[in-house]
This record gives structure tokens, sequence and C-alpha cells, in this order.
């Protein structure tokens, strides 16, 4: 019956991570999957969410489903965490906020929303672009370009080349942005430049679609999520998916969040009412357990401020890994221009290196570096940054 069905090829990443995990060197450095890696190169549980899990769990409540749109108190915290404590926005209720299975799922769950919103619109995505982009929104039917996005020159931002793009596509495209951390060049828009974009995104009648998927990793919980207030402020119409993933190391927990902020409280009611309905028929209503966990962190005072602590100390540690790498370099290849490495921010740093390059890292150093050329940061801690700066500045030479 299947026999005609081509073979998966896998994922690029997680294929580069099991040959990471074959290869017999003892000294070897894994920079390819997006985790965040602690200075011991372990996955952290943070203990304010395992102290909430712990307390739930002591409740001995029983699993009936939650509601479609997710756990009321998830969702309000969710909206205070992306939007502001006291956002006008919240008070007026012109937001439709909803529980999803982390990130992808708000974006799938967007994706669908406005395939079925908007059936003519079509989608542009960064280039290069976190590559589950196209394929979560082509999977719903919205046909995916590109933008251009980054200068290779200069291992930064091409901000003409993004506004040139952005400026001459038809009405009602979809725009999909990275507030903070961009995925995979870490090449971020500064405030200013967000309030040059913003003006465009509307007078183009624009759809934008936020990803933040790294909120509290590049400036801090507040500033990285400037374009979204910034957006609210312009009086915009946008989505916006947010996750806990990374910044609550809750991975397999699958905790994300999709809001849509509308012209008034009467549409955010019935845009609640659409989403209801697309996650009723993909996968009904999400499950509890790391939701709640989240739930009761962020919406306590003092377990919030403990959250945003741990929050900090992940955001420095990856800044003091850039910092590392980018004084050794300058030591070890002078000639070198190494300065990408502290100007772009967040997990991600896009090094540029040929594929030549790439296979001499891997070959000769043990050091895994995607095709790509993008390095998950908090893969280095002190006991590798050192070597890693080293095979770097010999494959430079
Ligand atoms: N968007 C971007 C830009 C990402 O990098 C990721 C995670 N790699 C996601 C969305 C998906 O996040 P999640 O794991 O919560 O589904």
């Amino acid at each position: 019956m299947f026999e005609h069905l081509q073979a998966y090829g896998g994922d690029p990443i997680f294929r580069l991570n099991e040959a990471f995990h074959a290869d017999p060197r003892d000294r070897k450095v894994n920079l390819t999957i997006g985790l965040y890696y602690d200075e011991q190169g372990r996955l952290p549980l943070l203990d304010v969410a395992r102290r909430a899990e712990e307390q739930w769990a002591a409740k001995g409540q029983p699993r009936g489903y939650l509601p479609i749109e997710g756990l009321a108190s998830y969702r309000s915290a969710v909206q205070k965490l992306v939007f502001g404590a006291d956002s006008k926005v919240l008070q007026e209720g012109r937001v439709a906020t909803i529980q999803t299975l982390g990130g992808s799922g708000a974006l799938k769950v967007g994706g669908d929303f406005l395939h079925e919103a908007y059936p003519n619109s079509e989608m542009w995505i960064s280039d290069p672009a976190w590559d589950n982009h196209h394929s979560i929104f082509r999977g719903s039917g919205i046909p995916t370009h590109t933008y251009r996005y980054y200068d290779p020159a200069t291992r930064g931002l091409d901000f003409t080349g993004l506004m040139e793009d952005i400026s001459v596509l038809p009405e009602y495209s979809i725009v999909l942005l990275h507030p903070c951390c961009h995925n995979p060049t870490g090449a971020d828009l500064s405030d200013e430049q967000w309030l040059q974009l913003i003006p465009v995104l509307q007078q183009r009648k624009l759809i934008p679609f936020l990803d933040m998927a790294y909120q509290g990793f590049g400036r801090s919980l507040d500033e990285d999520a400037f374009a979204v207030r910034a957006m609210v402020d312009a009086g915009l119409t946008f989505l916006l998916a947010n996750s806990f993933s990374k910044n609550f190391s809750y991975y397999s927990e699958r905790c994300g969040g999709l809001s849509v902020v509308c012209k008034s409280a009467d549409e955010a009611d019935r845009v609640l009412g659409q989403l209801k309905a697309v996650v009723r028929r993909i996968y009904s209503n999400p499950p509890s357990h790391g939701g709640q966990a989240i739930a009761s962190v962020l919406s306590d005072e003092s377990l919030l401020a403990e959250w945003a602590a741990d929050v900090e100390t992940m955001r420095q540690r990856i800044a003091a890994m850039r910092k590392h790498v980018h004084d050794r370099l300058k030591e070890l290849a002078p000639q070198y221009d190494s300065s990408y490495f502290v100007k772009q921010q967040g997990m991600f740093c896009y090094t540029g290196l040929t594929k030549e390059q790439i296979q001499k890292l891997r070959d000769d150093f043990g050091v895994y570096v995607l095709e790509s050329g993008r390095i998950s940061v908090p893969g280095l801690n002190q006991s590798n940054v050192d070597y890693f700066a080293e095979s770097l500045a010999a494959v430079v030479a």
C-alpha cells in the first residue's frame, strides 16, 4: 500500500547530532543542536519548575481534559509575560491567547487560522530561516517565500535589503519576524530599526507573525519583547508565537502560546473561537503537566522573580561564551574579524565558515557545526571554549 513512499531523510540537525555521539574521539565539541546547556554541559531542570511540579503532583488532581484553549491561569501569565503586566491591550481585552504545544504548535495553529482567514495570502520568511518555518506554513497550505535578512559581508543584518523586500509585498501578505535572537543568524533588528519597519507593515496592510522562541536570551525578558510592545503601541493587528522550551528548559513539556492582537474585544472573542476550532480539529486540547507548573511560577511574584533570575543566568552565560571566543580569537587570529561573536545575540552564532572549513573542524578537531555554519553557543563552556577558539583559529588561518 505504501511502497511508493520515499524514505524520510530525517532532520539534518538531528543527523549531525547523532554523528557527534557516534564519534569515538574523547576531544570533541557539539555545537549543532539548539539546546541550552549549563556550564557542566547538562540540560538544566530549573529548581523553581521542579518545586512547582512537585506541589501540583502532591495535590493528586484528576486528569480531566483542559479547555480547548488551555488553562486560564497559563494564558493570562503568557499575556503578561509577552505584552507586559500593565499592557493597555490586555486591559482592553483585545488579545486572544491560547496555550499551545510549544512554539511549533503556536506556528501551526496560527498558520491554519491565517490560511482560513486569508486563503489567498502568501508568506515571507527571513533568508536564512529556521527551516521548519517553511515546512510548517506550507503544511498549512500557505505558499512561502523569503525576504533578504542576512549580509554575509558583515555577518550581520541586511536591513536595507529587508526594507526593500518588505516594502513591495502585496497587501495582506504574512511576514514572519523574530523579535529577538534570530535563528539561525543571531542578527537582530535594533529598536530603531523596528520603529522604521513597523510603519511599513502598517501602511502596506501586511500581517506580521512574530515568532519569539528565545525571550530573555538576548537583552532581558522585557527588552527582548520590544518589537511586540512597539507593534501594540502602533495599533497593529498581528500574531505572536512564544515558547517556553528554552527559557524554562521545558523542551519535552511542549509549552508555548499563540496570541492574536485584535482591533477590539469583540474581534478578539471571534478570533479566539476560530483558534479553538483549529485546535479542536488537530489535537483537541493541550496537556496539563508543564502548563500547570508554568502557570504557578509565573503567577506568583517571588517565583516569577526566581525564574527571571534563572533566565538571566542563562543569558549571561551565553554572552560570556561569546565574549570569550571573541577575545581568544583576537589573540590567536588577529587578522580575522571575530566581532560578530559579540554583535550577534542569543543562542545562535552564524560563522560564515566555508564548507571546507566546517569539514576540517569536524575531521581534524571533532568540532561539530551545522552545514550552514551555525553554531549553538551554549554547547560551549569553560572546559571546551579555549579548544573551540583554537580550532576555529586554525581553520580560518
Ligand atoms: N521558532 C524558532 C525560531 C525556533 O528556533 C524554535 C525552536 N528551535 C521554535 C520556533 C520551536 O520551539 P518549540 O521547541 O517550543 O516548538
